[in-house]
């Protein structure tokens, strides 16, 4: 059993209370590491220690292409160990191993593509008058701080911390609770390179104690949050009263939009991956399924039939479906399958999975769900379990009114062989991403990601993201 460690200027250290907290295999329910339970006092010294560092010299006279070599070492470090952290991730988060691999080859991608552009984000000259030269340039902000959630840890940190130190910001971040072995190896990596001490830093610990401190820090420049609507809104909150911005990635109930017009294996295909994936553990599942009303008998039976072959079991084998993360999530979806029998109707699935060997692990069967009102809770509410809810429309209109009818405006999948009637759904329907006959492209490192309404706002991946870290400077010059 490992006992890990935060990382705070450059050195490894337990929390001053010396409390620890286990940290679970969701796949066994064994607990197999311990973090220190790290608190306002780790917090303060890793943020001053950040702070420290990016205003020092040393850190300043980085030049860029500089920060973007040191980011390819970590990439490199990845890449070399690829099979462990994918392993890792697998354990801690319980996600299918091939799941655990995609991750840490997009983390990989994260720390090229940011380091990459680290000496190519450049300023601009405005027109004024003669006699007057305008400039912009894009400083770094300052002390950014990261907090990570439980259900893709190492693409969700890779992705925030090499956009920032790529723009010349430093770093502190809070990783999820439940799932912070791979975080903990990305310090070790940044430690075997040339990055000043203080410029990355990580603490461990729960939301309401380490999180809430970093929050609310006044040394803080600006904060990346990704995690639940209620947290995000505390985080916002706290940062709205010191006056710095922040970048929410929060919830979804995303729909994937199918047409009697589709390809319907496609479509099927993209419906299950979209809903399984990490079993539904995703901000951006595809948890609504809008399908034509003339349809649905063909499509449901495809999408049924595709459903009961489904394999459910521990991670490191490589099922379709891992586990749910703990007892507490697992209880909660269960609340939404009560609901379910009440409100609708269960066509497949809805149970636990019982593994004798793993008693304390909590699997649960692919499950659909039909019959439900548009107000039901089970068509609003973020499940975060494999658990797919379907509605029928009758034309487009209803469609993109359907698409819009919950807070959430994260991602869309339109599934139609007419791609005029699939853009005019794209232009009408609030989401930060649509995907037009697939679902995620792949992943997309290179594509914006974030939400519309409560989805969250401000954006991470891609090139976008980099103008997050920076803060901009007009200088104007007058000579004779
Ligand atoms: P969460 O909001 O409970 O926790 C997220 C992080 O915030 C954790 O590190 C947690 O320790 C910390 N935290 C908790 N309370 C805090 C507080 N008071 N102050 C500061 N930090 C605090 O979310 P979760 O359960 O870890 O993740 C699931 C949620 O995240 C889902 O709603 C999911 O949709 C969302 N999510 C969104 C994206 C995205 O990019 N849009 C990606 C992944 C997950």
């Amino acid at each position: 059993m490992e006992a890990l460690q935060m990382y705070v200027n450059g050195k490894w250290e337990d929390s001053s209370n010396k409390e620890v907290i286990n940290v679970t295999n969701p796949s066994t329910g064994k607990v197999m590491a311990t973090i220190p339970r790290g608190d306002h006092g780790e917090v303060d010294r890793a943020v001053n220690a950040a702070k420290d560092s990016f205003v020092s010299e040393e850190w300043r006279r980085f030049k860029p292409f500089e920060r973007g070599r040191l980011l390819y070492d970590v990439a490199g470090k990845l890449k070399e160990n690829r099979d462990e952290l994918a392993r890792l991730e697998t354990m801690d988060v319980g996600k299918p191993l091939s799941q655990g691999y995609a991750d840490i080859d997009a983390a990989i991608r994260y720390f090229e593509f940011y380091g990459g552009a680290a000496d190519k984000v450049m300023g601009d000259t405005i027109p004024i008058e003669d006699g007057l030269i305008d400039y912009v340039i894009r400083e770094p902000i300052g002390v950014t701080a990261h907090i990570v959630p439980w259900n893709y840890p190492i693409q969700i940190l890779s992705r925030s911390v090499a956009a920032a130190i790529a723009m010349g910001n430093t770093v502190v971040v809070k990783s999820a609770e439940d799932t912070p072995l791979t975080a903990s190896r990305i310090a070790e990596y940044f430690d075997q390179t040339d990055l000043p001490k203080g410029v990355f830093n990580h603490i461990t610990g729960y939301g309401h104690e380490a999180g809430a401190a970093l929050s609310s820090h006044p040394l803080i420049n600006h904060l990346t949050f990704t995690g639940s609507v209620g947290t995000g809104t505390a985080v916002a909150t706290a940062a709205t009263s010191n006056v710095v911005p922040v970048t929410l990635e929060l919830g979804g109930k995303s729909p994937n939009i199918v047409f009697s017009d589709c390809d319907i294996d496609k479509a099927v295909e993209g419906v299950v991956k979209a809903i399984i994936q990490n079993a539904g553990q995703t901000c951006s599942a595809g948890s609504r399924l809008l399908v034509e009303e003339s349809f649905k008998e063909t499509f449901l039976n495809k999408l049924v039939d595709r459903f009961n072959t489904l394999s459910v079991g521990p991670a490191l084998d490589d099922y379709d479906v891992g586990p749910i993360l703990n007892q507490k999530q697992f209880d909660r979806i269960q609340d939404f399958m009560a609901l379910a029998e009440q409100e609708g109707t269960v066509l497949t699935g809805g149970k636990r999975i019982n593994y004798e060997k793993y008693e304390n692990a909590c699997y649960m069967a692919p499950t659909i769900i039909d019959d439900l009102s548009l107000n039901s809770k089970l068509a609003q509410e973020e499940i975060f379990g494999p658990v797919l809810s379907v509605f029928t429309f009758k034309n487009e209109q209803e469609a993109i009114e359907m698409a819009n009818s919950t807070d959430y405006g994260l991602v869309t999948g339109i599934w139609t062989r007419d791609i005029n009637k699939a853009h005019l759904l794209m232009s009408r329907i609030d989401s930060g991403q649509v995907f037009i006959n697939n679902y995620g492209a792949g992943g997309g490192i290179q594509m914006p990601f974030g939400g519309y309404k409560k989805s969250g706002f401000g954006r991470e991946k891609g090139w976008i993201a980099l103008y997050n870290y920076t803060q901009v400077k007009n200088v104007a010059i007058k000579f004779d």
